[in-house]
Parts: C-alpha cells; sequence; structure tokens
C-alpha cells in the first residue's frame, strides 16, 4: 500500500436503500395479488428507552415500506412463561407473517426460551436455533440480520470468500457467531476471537477478512489490519464510533465499512426483506 492509499468505502445506505425499495414493491405485489398487507408483529417487554426507541424504528420503517405492524407491549414484570405464551399466540396467528422479540429481554426472563417460542417460519429477526442451524448448514431459513447484512454487503462489492482466511471478533448469538458460520457456509476459513482470546492483534493480522462485532471503541487499529485486508465494523459505540479504528484501517483496507453508513442500515432492510418473504411463503406465493 502507498503512504496515501484510502480504502474504498462499502456503502450500507445506498444497498440498504435498494434492497428496502425492492421490498417495498414485493409488499405491494402481495397486497394487490393476495388482499393481504404483510404484518410483523413487535413484542418488547419493559420500557427500557433504547429498546422503545428501536422498536418505534423498526415500525416507522416498516409502515414506510408498505407493511403493517402489531406492537405487543408487556410489562417489565412479565415472566418467561408469560412472554413464551405471547410469542407462541402470534406464531399462531395466520394474520402474522413475522414476529420480533426486541432484546435485550431483561433480568429474570429466559431469553433463550422465548427466542425458541416463534414459529422458525415466521423467524424474521433469525433468532431461533433452527434459523441459526439451516443458515449454518446452507438450508433455507432466516439469516440473523446483521449479520445477512454483512453477507449482501460483501456479495454487493464482489468480495471473493473461499479459500479466504475471515477473522471474526466477537461471539454473540445474534452476530459474531452467526456471522462466522455464514462465512464458514461460503467456505471462508473462519477463526473466531472472542474476550479470551490470546493475542487478538496477531490473529487479526493474518485476516483477508475482519468482521468487528464486539462494542469497544476501536479495538481494531490499522496498524494490525493487513494490507488489502475487507474490513467490516459492526460495532456501535456512543458517539458514532466503530469497532475499528477507521482513519488508520483506510490506509491499509482495499474495502471498509464506515460508522455509520456501513453495517448498521443493512439491518433493518435485512429485517424488512425478510418479512415479506414470510409473508409470501405464507401466503403461497413464490
Ligand atoms: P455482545 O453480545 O456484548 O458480544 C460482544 C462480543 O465481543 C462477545 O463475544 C465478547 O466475548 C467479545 N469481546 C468483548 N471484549 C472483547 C475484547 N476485548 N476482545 C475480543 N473480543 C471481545 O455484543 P453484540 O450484541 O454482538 O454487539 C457487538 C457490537 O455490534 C456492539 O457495538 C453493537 O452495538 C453492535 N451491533 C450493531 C448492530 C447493527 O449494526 N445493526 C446490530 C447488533 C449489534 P465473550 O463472548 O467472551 O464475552
Amino acid at each position: 500500500m502507498s503512504p496515501t492509499h484510502t480504502a474504498q468505502l462499502m456503502d450500507g445506505t445506498g444497498l440498504a436503500r435498494r434492497i428496502v425499495e425492492e421490498t417495498t414493491a414485493k409488499a405491494a405485489e402481495i397486497a394487490q395479488r393476495t388482499g393481504v398487507t404483510p404484518c410483523l408483529a413487535t413484542v418488547l417487554v419493559g420500557d427500557d428507552p433504547a429498546s422503545v426507541t428501536y422498536v418505534r424504528m423498526k415500525r416507522a420503517r416498516c409502515a414506510k415500506a408498505g407493511i403493517q405492524s402489531r406492537h405487543i407491549g408487556l410489562p417489565a414484570t412479565t415472566t418467561t412463561a408469560e412472554l413464551v405464551d405471547t410469542l407462541a399466540a402470534l406464531s399462531h396467528d395466520p394474520q402474522v407473517h413475522g414476529i420480533l422479540l426486541q432484546h435485550p429481554v431483561g433480568p429474570g426472563i429466559d431469553e433463550r426460551a422465548a427466542f425458541e417460542a416463534i414459529a422458525p417460519e415466521k423467524d424474521v429477526d433469525g433468532v431461533t436455533m433452527h434459523s441459526f442451524g439451516a443458515t449454518s448448514f446452507g438450508l433455507p431459513g432466516f439469516e440473523s440480520c446483521t449479520p445477512g447484512g454483512i453477507m449482501r454487503l460483501l456479495d454487493e462489492y464482489g468480495v471473493e470468500l473461499a479459500g479466504k482466511h475471515a477473522v471474526v471478533v466477537g461471539r454473540s448469538p445474534i452476530l459474531g457467531k452467526p456471522v462466522g458460520m455464514l462465512l464458514l457456509a461460503q467456505d471462508a476459513t473462519v477463526t473466531y476471537c472472542h474476550s479470551r482470546t490470546t493475542d487478538l492483534q496477531a490473529i487479526v493480522r493474518e485476516a483477508d477478512i475482519v468482521v468487528a462485532a464486539v462494542g469497544r471503541p476501536r479495538l481494531i487499529h490499522g496498524q494490525d489490519v493487513k494490507p488489502g485486508a475487507v474490513v467490516i465494523d459492526a460495532g456501535y459505540n456512543p458517539g458514532n464510533v466503530g469497532d475499528v479504528d477507521f482513519d488508520t484501517a483506510r490506509t491499509r483496507a482495499r474495502l471498509i465499512t464506515p460508522v455509520p453508513g456501513g453495517v448498521g442500515p443493512m439491518t433493518i432492510a435485512v429485517l424488512l426483506e425478510q418479512t415479506v418473504a414470510a409473508a409470501a411463503r405464507q401466503l403461497g406465493m413464490r
């Protein structure tokens, strides 16, 4: 890399806009052909301000795309059994095509038990073990939305994955773990790093593709980015700061996602896309 090298930016805002436009057209086609508007149920336990904002934002984006949403707000005192019953009822409701349980659900609730009450065909947020297993095997199923968005970005920019060394930093059930499995399903050689990894920097230096999914501002520094690597920053920390030190990383990477405007916008786009796909399938359309 020359001293003046600057990586190409991976434009998540533009790609997300295109996905949402296609999704909006598909939702309109479903409504026209079947008389049914695709419907996403959003479930929120408690009143955590960030979660309230996220759900409001997702519902507003649904409305804009011609997707109906039905909101179920539950008190913070809700038990696991009550939440499971609510999600099971939505799973059986033919007027609901997708279900989103906003997480974290708060202390005292078994989040995994709650997720597993979502029917796989309505798991448009890709949080169930069924979805994780299916997509890990490369079989039909809904992807966890942020990992799905990352894979769409890699595809959009023609990043070759087969035989490449992908280092995923972070192993959360909704982000790190599934994105690693999606990369593996496309024949990348995947290394997972986490809080117990020793010598993270040495491992990152070996990566052709780095996915940062940690939640620690600027944890990955440019000096540890292999020249010509592809850098995906899923981190979102206060002050619009990612998990990658953007200014130094862009002098060595070939492609890099900005924060904001990289991975962030892709998550809702994939959620909307999967909701409409779920509706199409449940209504007997291709
Ligand atoms: P999380 O559940 O807190 O998981 C963080 C992961 O990072 C864990 O696997 C943890 O390891 C690992 N980790 C923590 N400190 C580390 C260190 N010093 N070195 C290496 N690994 C370390 O977080 P998450 O939900 O996956 O989210 C991660 C980031 O992505 C956050 O900034 C979040 O805001 C962002 N995010 C963005 C979107 C979006 O763009 N739409 C969506 C989801 C999340 P252990 O497993 O060992 O604890």
